[in-house]
């Protein structure tokens, strides 16, 4: 009885926290754009020709030169961006978000650990916020990069796109991911800790923590689709389905307004061509000793790989600390 009053008010207390976190995201959204938009890095770094020191615009011009393909978001810059923040709300912000300002200081104080431990959450809204930030591309455009021919593909999309909606933006009906060649990720805390494989627990689902272990085995480089694209036989309109998960289900019948209009089942073709797909690679890992922890999560890596060891097809035992963010699937025992 008792056990069962307790496992309640465990879960309902989970419910609460969940339930404030999720009403700070707003908050924490508006805070991501800002930190993009004007971070400043020390002295340490040489200063951008263009933007100065505003380190994730020089970072972004580059991305939109097809130079770089990863964001790396220092986690310690985000820290000390929001130490700066809370002493200090920004009045814009605090009229924009409408919110008191020690209620905006509270939230502040929580976005670090909010960022690890929701990570792939906060990811996307970094993401989003670099998106909104992308500046044009200007006279150091790699004209060698790879990415030329997704370019065209961008360009046929918009043009067909301005002729479907009729004078609406065309750039809202497309998926971010589509649009863009670059990736966020987070770079960790100086000072967080590496944690041994037996430390991932079930509360660190979803967080990002640092590991310390050895690369047991490695699969090959393969293709992961981010975005599907059909193209419906009927009406002529590109749809388009994102994929997070392992699996997607493919829609059977056309969703846009005008075949729903003229109550036609739209016959959809998939288009190879015109998707989204990304660098895929998984890994085993186990124990840096032998112990009695039977763990062999699998690591997967998606997009630009830092990890040295990638792209090796082979067995092997290699050294490796890593950043990780963990999902439910990658905590599956290995027999
Ligand atoms: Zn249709």
């Amino acid at each position: 009885m008792a056990a069962n009053a307790t496992r309640e008010s465990v879960a309902k207390n989970a419910l609460v926290i969940a339930r404030e976190a999720a009403g700070r995201f707003g908050q924490h959204k508006e805070l991501c754009k800002k930190f993009v938009r004007s971070f400043e890095s020390g002295r340490e770094t040489q200063p951008d020709f263009k933007f100065g020191r505003r380190k994730y615009k020089a970072l972004l011009q580059r991305a939109a030169n097809h130079h770089l393909e990863t964001i790396s978001v220092d986690l310690n810059d985000v820290e000390a961006f929001l130490s700066r923040e809370i002493q200090d709300p920004d009045p814009m912000l605090l009229e924009v978000l409408q919110v008191p300002k020690v209620q905006l200081q509270q939230s502040i104080e929580l976005m670090m650990a909010d960022i690890e431990e929701n990570a792939l959450r906060y990811m996307k809204y970094f993401y989003e916020a670099c998106d909104a930030e992308l500046p044009e591309r200007d006279a150091n455009f790699n004209q060698q990069s790879s990415a030329l021919a997704r370019d065209a593909v961008h360009q046929w999309r918009e043009r067909q796109l301005a002729q479907q909606s009729n004078g609406l933006s065309p750039d809202a009906a497309i998926p971010v991911r589509l649009k863009n060649n670059f990736d966020v990720r987070f770079k960790p805390r100086d000072g967080a800790r590496i944690l041994k494989m037996r430390e991932l627990s079930a509360g660190k689902v979803g967080s990002l923590v640092k590991l310390d272990c050895l690369v047991a085995r490695v699969s090959q480089v393969k293709p992961k689709v981010e975005v599907v694209t059909y193209h419906c036989e009927v009406c002529g309109a590109e749809i388009f389905q994102s994929v997070e998960s392992e699996r997607y289900t493919p829609p059977k019948e056309c969703p846009s307004q005008r075949c729903r209009d003229n109550k036609q089942a739209g016959k959809l073709r998939h288009n190879i061509r015109t998707c989204k797909f990304v660098k895929y690679q998984e890994m085993r890992v186990q124990n840096v000793v032998t112990c009695s922890c039977r763990w062999r999560p699998s690591v997967h890596q998606r997009g630009a790989f830092r990890c040295p060891h990638a792209h090796r097809v082979a067995w092997g035992c290699d050294h490796c600390n890593w950043s990780v963010h963990t999902l439910p699937a990658s905590l599956v025992p290995c027999t």
